[in-house]
């Protein structure tokens, strides 16, 4: 006859759960997992980061978190600041603002290529990577050579 104890460890997993929540929503632009856990250490937490990347990828299946892949193949997570629905961001390369967007030519000719070819249940992903005009102001000569292409 064996007992098996609740864990004791599930309460505080929550607690440090709803921490790393809150640092997300505090969040202005998209962070990396180790950024992320990097505020949390500062904070005195003792999350692993290999949990705030398991929490986060859940986070944005749920569609809680925007998650996207930085210019530079790095996963970046931010709070939505849309709270519901299909859309799109357009973020900054050098401050990581982000303007959420809807356009509803994307979603249509989106679906009628995916038409043409015979596809279903089909879906998509589309940032927008560029300089916002406050970092055009303050950096114009240092971004000479863009990072992409
Ligand atoms: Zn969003
Ligand atoms: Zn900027
Ligand atoms: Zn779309």
């Amino acid at each position: 006859m064996k007992r098996v104890s609740p864990p004791k460890a599930l309460r505080r997993k929550s607690s440090r759960e709803s921490r790393l929540i809150e640092v997300i929503n505090e969040l202005e632009q998209f962070l990396s997992a180790q950024q992320i856990h990097k505020i949390l250490n500062e904070q005195g937490s003792s999350i692993g980061l290999a949990t705030i990347y398991r929490r986060l990828e859940r986070l944005s299946q749920e569609g809680k978190v925007d998650a996207l892949i930085s210019p530079s193949g790095e996963r970046l997570y931010r709070r939505c600041g849309q709270d519901s629905g299909h859309h799109h961001h357009l973020i900054c390369r050098i401050c990581g603002a982000t303007q959420e967007f809807d356009l509803e030519a994307v979603e249509v000719v989106t679906s009628k290529i995916a038409k043409k070819h015979g596809y279903q249940d089909v879906s998509h992903n589309l940032e927008v990577f560029g300089v916002c005009a406050s970092c055009q102001s303050s950096v114009t000569k240092s971004i000479s050579k863009p990072k992409l292409r």
